[in-house]
C-alpha cells in the first residue's frame, strides 16, 4: 500500500527532497487534505471505466486519487521542476501519463485520440485549477468540440459564483453564458484556504459541470455566438446597442443591419446585456447572422 501524498508532512517531505518552493505566479497551492481529495473524486463519480484529464497535477496529490479510481489519467503540468517529482510519486501507478505542457496550448481532441488506450471511454476533467487562468481554461474547454461527461473543478469562490449566476445579477456575464450553453453547473462544496500549502488568499469551491439538455434553438455559428457573449459584456454599464456598434462598426449600413437584427430578435437596443438570457443571446446571434453581421 502506497501512502497518500496529500498530508502536510508528506507534502513537505517531497518538496524538501526535490528542493521545490511553490511558485505563486503558477498558482501553486497544493492540497494537503485527503478528505477533500476523496470528495472531489466522489463528486465526479470517477469510475474504473473513466478516462480522466487533469490540469496541473503539482506533486500528484489529486492525480494519485484519480489513478486509484479511474481507468486512465492524463495530466498536464507546465512546471518543468515538477516532472521528476511526478515521475517518482506516480511510479506506483501504471495508468498515469504526465505531459509537460501549458494546458492553454493543448489540442484536447488530439490528446484524447492519442493518449488514451480507449478514446471512446467516458471522459471526465478533474482539476484543482491554477487560479490565475481559471477563466481562459474554462473558455478553452467549453469552446472545444470535446464533450466531457463531467467536469469537476476547484476554483476561487468569486469565479464559482459567476458560473451559475442569474441574469440581472453582478456575477452574470460571458462566462455564465459560455457555461450555460454547454453544461449544468452545481456547487459541490466549499473549501477553506487552510486545506492548501501554502494557503491561498481566497476561499475556494468545487464546481461540477454536467452536460445540459439540448438547446431549444441552435446557434448558426458557435464561434460567433461566443464572440457575441464577449461583445455584450465588453462595457458592462453600456447599453447593448453601444456595445454592438463599438464591436461591429458605426457606419449607417452597419447600424441598419443591427437594427434589423434586433428587431427580428425582438430585443430592445436600449437593454443591457446582463438582462439577456442564453435564449435571447442565441436568438440575437441568429438574427445578426441572417443580417450578415
Ligand atoms: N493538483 C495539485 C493539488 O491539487 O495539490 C496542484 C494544484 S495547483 C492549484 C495548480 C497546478 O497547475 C500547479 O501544479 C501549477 O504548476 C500548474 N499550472 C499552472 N499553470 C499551468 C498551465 N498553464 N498548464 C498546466 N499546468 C499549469
Amino acid at each position: 500500500d502506497v501512502p497518500d501524498i496529500a498530508t502536510p508532512v508528506r507534502t513537505q517531505a517531497i518538496m524538501n527532497q526535490y528542493g521545490i518552493n511553490t511558485k505563486k505566479s503558477l498558482g501553486q497551492n497544493f492540497l494537503t487534505d485527503i478528505n477533500i481529495l476523496k470528495n472531489i473524486v466522489s463528486a465526479g463519480e470517477v469510475k474504473p471505466t473513466d478516462n480522466v484529464i487533469e490540469i496541473g497535477p503539482g506533486i500528484g496529490a489529486l492525480t494519485e486519487q484519480l489513478a486509484r479510481n479511474a481507468k486512465q489519467v492524463v495530466a498536464f503540468e507546465i512546471d518543468d521542476r515538477l516532472i521528476p517529482v511526478l515521475d517518482h510519486t506516480m511510479a506506483p501507478y501504471d495508468n498515469v501519463k504526465i505531459i509537460n505542457q501549458d494546458i492553454l496550448s493543448v489540442d484536447l481532441e488530439k490528446t484524447i485520440q492519442e493518449e488514451f488506450d480507449d478514446p471512446s471511454a467516458p471522459l471526465k476533467l478533474v482539476a484543482n485549477l491554477p487560479y490565475y487562468i481559471t477563466t481562459p481554461i474554462l473558455m478553452q474547454v467549453l469552446q472545444s468540440n470535446v464533450q466531457f461527461d463531467a467536469i469537476v473543478v476547484m476554483m476561487q469562490k468569486e469565479v464559482a459564483d459567476r458560473l451559475s449566476a442569474e441574469p440581472g445579477t453582478k456575477d452574470y456575464g460571458s462566462l455564465t453564458l459560455a457555461v450555460t450553453y454547454r453544461m449544468n453547473a452545481a456547487l459541490a462544496f466549499n473549501v477553506s484556504r487552510t486545506a492548501f500549502v501554502p494557503n491561498p488568499n481566497v476561499d475556494s469551491a468545487i464546481i461540477v459541470l454536467t452536460p445540459r439538455e439540448p438547446l431549444t434553438t441552435d446557434p448558426k455559428d458557435e464561434k460567433k455566438l461566443f464572440q457575441l457573449f464577449k461583445v455584450g459584456f465588453a462595457m458592462r454599464r453600456k447599453t447593448l446597442w453601444n456595445n454592438l456598434i463599438t464591436a461591429f462598426g458605426k457606419t449607417d449600413e452597419m447600424k441598419e443591419r443591427l437594427t434589423v437584427a434586433l428587431d427580428a430578435a425582438d430585443i430592445s437596443p436600449k437593454i443591457r446585456a446582463e438582462k439577456l438570457t442564453l435564449d435571447d443571446f442565441i436568438r440575437l446571434h441568429n438574427a445578426l447572422f441572417d443580417a450578415g453581421v
